[in-house]
Parts: structure tokens; C-alpha cells; sequence
């Protein structure tokens, strides 16, 4: 029997995200999360998929991310599927930075590790969290072929044009300043997926992607090839999210701590953490503000609003960076559930032929589909994002004889 399992992994700080997928029919056989590793009230959540079996919950102390996967690990051998088994082709990572170097998926030896800690200083808080987790699972297995795939990948294909800042070219280039992106294996799977449900290939579509979760970017992809994306050279740039500011003049960082007295790090904090929706009206969950919303809150609506003319900001933009635009595809979170946002978005855009359909934008459900006017000039679509598979079938077509 061939191995066909693709175990992605994708750490954070104190968390490790699990998903086990069979790659002969993309099934997914088991997903699940450890939470506050490190903690003495971490816990682990496992859903076996492939058995139907109900989710499994321990409350134990884990350590470190080590004695994560190897709980992990135990969980899976339950039901047959443990890291040792013959069926597991390989381990897909989430890495978040790949730089200008890592334009594709790539098989993990001692120059890609090193290459990955080199970028630390660009991602700080990712990139030692996604090595740690790939120095769990290759002690764990050795033998097995650990595949990274880049958030950044996808858009790498941006021009200099729009990857560059403006600012003095030595000084940038000495510090590896410039728009990487974020997001991308989404931005890549949406914008592909996009184009299915148009009956079309990627190559013959302009899309604009609009990735609205907790974190949110926006990118133009013109015949399957990413040539703008909302965020930078960090996750910070582009869209109002939900702690974080996204674009602000850069002179209120001199500003708050010249005048405000504020230290880098404060700053810091504040436009990553404490700004964006949580910041304007101290909720960042949609649906609590669209309530808030519904029962008069000006606040709330204050938010909102700010919100949606960014992002109608972008739309803008795109459709200028594009020139044609098929498709404008709203996905994750906020993008998938809520409606009216997507309305709020594309209202009033008519002339650019952007519209929604309001019976089909209320339909709830967890296929792509078109919420667009059947006569629509451009498609409006609702196209659920999945991060999970996308890494996964990137890592397998690496590995697989
Ligand atoms: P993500 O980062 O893609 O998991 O998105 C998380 C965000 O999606 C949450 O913070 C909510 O703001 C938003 N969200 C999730 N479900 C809904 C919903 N039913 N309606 C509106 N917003 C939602």
C-alpha cells in the first residue's frame, strides 16, 4: 500500500493545529487543537473523522510542543492512524515567512531550517513557533519527508512595483524591507477555486480575493498569479481587522511616541493588539457588532463603517490594478458568514458591474457559490477558504511516487 496521509501541523506560540488528510479522495480523517501549551491548564481536542467517532477533550498539563505532538500522536494511534504507521507520506508545516527565497513548497533539510530562522527578525512571533514545530515532528520521524509551505509563496509573483515601499533602496534592501503578504495558501486556494466555480481555469481569470477573518488581506490575482495583496512586510498593512489597525500613516508611530510618550513596543501592541474593530468599538467578533448594530449602537456602527470603506478602498484598487476583474470572492470568517458585510462592500459599485443578489447573499451554506445578479458583468461569490487541504495538496504532490 502507497502512502497517501498528509498530517499538517501548523504551530503557534502556544498552540498546534492538526489536520490528517487522505489525499486519495482529499478526505479528512481526524482534526484537532492543543491549546495554552505550557500552560497547567492546557488542553487538547480531537475529532477522529475517519471513525465518526464524537471529539475527545483532555485538560492536562502540556510542557512544551514536543509533549504536544507526541499527545497529538497518541490520539491518532487510537484509531489506527499514529505517526508510525506506513500509510503517512509526509508532514505539511504552515510556515508563515518565506521571504523573497521560498516561492513554492519545499522539503525541509538544514539549509531550508536555517533559511527560516533567518527570516525570524521579519516574523518574529511565527517563524520560531512554526521551526519548533518542525523539530518536534522530524524527531518524532526522522525517515519522514517534513514539507514547509510559505504563507508568502503565493505572492511572490508580485512586481517589484507593488512589492516595493517607496523608501530608500539600500536601507530597504539591507533590512529586507518590502511587501511580503500574507495569507497565501488561501489566497491561492480561493482565487483556483473561484475560477472552478466560474467553469473557467485560473489562467483565464482576474480575481479579487478578499480574505476577512480575524486577520484580514485583500489581493488581485490576475490568470491564477498573485500581483498585489493588502498586507506588507508584516501581517499589519491593508484591511481593518479585528485587533489590528491595518494602514495608518506611518508618522502616528513617530507621533505616539514623541508626543504620546509611548515606547516601540507599547506601539506595537497597541496597532496589533488593542486597534481594529477591538480598538474602535471593543468587540472584534462581526457578529457581536452586528447585534450591537441591530439595537442602535453608534460605536459599533462607527466601526463598521470604517471597516467596509476600507475594504471598498481595496476593491477599488484592485479593480484599477487589474483592469478586468471576473470575479470578487469573499472568504474566511467574517467573508463566509457575513452577509452583510459582502452587501455593504459592493454597494454602490453598480458602474463597476458589482452587485449582490440580496436572496442569494442571505443563503447560509458551506459550498462556493455566486450571490451575484444573474446578469451580473462581474461575479460576486462566497467561496469557503481551506488553508488545511490547500497545504496538504501542496505537500503531497511534493512527495508522492
Ligand atoms: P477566522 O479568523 O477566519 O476564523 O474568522 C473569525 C471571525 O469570523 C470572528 O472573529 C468573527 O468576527 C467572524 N465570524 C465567524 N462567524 C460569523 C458569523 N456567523 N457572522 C459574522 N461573523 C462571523
Amino acid at each position: 500500500m502507497s502512502a497517501t496521509r498528509v498530517l499538517v501541523l501548523n504551530s503557534g506560540s502556544s498552540s498546534l493545529k492538526y489536520q490528517l488528510l487522505d489525499m486519495r479522495d482529499s478526505s479528512r480523517l481526524a482534526s484537532g487543537l492543543v491549546e495554552r501549551i505550557g500552560e497547567r491548564s492546557s488542553r487538547l481536542r480531537h475529532t477522529p473523522l475517519a471513525t465518526g467517532g464524537g471529539t475527545r477533550e483532555q485538560s492536562v498539563p502540556i510542557a512544551d510542543h514536543d509533549a504536544a505532538l507526541k499527545a497529538v500522536a497518541e490520539e491518532l494511534a487510537k484509531d489506527g492512524l499514529g505517526l508510525d504507521s506506513p500509510g503517512l507520506a509526509a508532514v505539511g508545516h504552515r510556515v508563515v515567512h518565506g521571504g523573497k527565497h521560498f516561492t513554492r513548497p519545499t522539503v525541509i533539510d538544514d539549509a531550508v531550517l536555517a533559511e527560516i530562522e533567518r527570516l525570524i527578525p521579519v516574523a518574529p512571533l511565527h517563524n520560531p513557533a512554526n521551526l519548533t514545530g518542525i523539530r518536534t515532528a522530524t524527531a518524532l520521524r526522522p525517515d519522514l519527508p517534513q514539507v514547509a509551505v510559505f504563507d508568502t509563496a503565493f505572492h511572490t509573483t508580485m512586481p517589484e512595483a507593488a512589492a516595493r515601499y517607496a523608501i530608500d533602496v539600500e536601507t530597504a534592501d539591507a533590512h529586507r524591507v518590502r511587501r511580503y503578504g500574507f495569507h497565501g495558501t488561501s489566497h491561492a486556494y480561493v482565487s483556483r477555486a473561484t475560477a472552478k466555480l466560474l467553469g473557467k481555469a485560473p489562467e483565464e481569470v482576474n480575481v479579487i480575493v478578499l480574505h476577512l477573518g480575524n486577520g484580514a488581506s485583500a489581493s488581485a490575482v490576475e490568470k491564477g498569479r498573485c500581483v498585489d495583496t493588502s498586507m506588507g512586510l508584516t501581517p499589519l498593512e491593508g484591511l481593518v481587522m479585528g485587533t489590528r489597525s491595518g494602514d495608518a500613516d506611518p508618522a502616528v508611530i513617530f507621533h505616539l511616541a514623541r508626543v504620546g510618550g509611548m515606547s516601540i513596543d507599547e506601539i506595537d501592541a497597541l496597532l496589533n493588539k488593542k486597534s481594529g474593530l477591538v480598538g474602535l468599538c471593543g468587540d472584534n467578533d462581526m457578529r457581536e457588532i452586528q447585534r450591537r448594530i441591530d439595537e442602535g449602537d453608534d460605536q459599533a456602527k462607527l466601526a463598521f463603517d470604517i471597516y467596509i470603506h476600507r475594504l471598498k478602498k481595496y476593491i477599488g484598487a484592485y479593480y484599477a490594478v487589474l483592469g478586468r476583474v471576473d470575479a470578487v470572492a469573499f472568504t474566511a470568517g467574517v467573508g463566509e458568514n457575513a452577509a452583510p458585510v459582502r452587501a455593504a462592500a459592493v454597494a454602490g459599485l453598480d458602474s463597476l458591474g458589482l452587485a449582490v443578489d440580496d436572496e442569494l447573499n442571505a443563503v447560509r451554506g458551506d459550498e462556493a457559490r455566486l450571490i451575484s445578479p444573474a446578469d451580473a458583468r462581474v461575479a460576486v461569490a462566497v467561496v469557503p477558504t481551506d488553508e488545511e487541504l490547500e497545504i496538504a495538496t501542496q505537500t503531497y504532490a511534493l512527495v508522492k511516487r
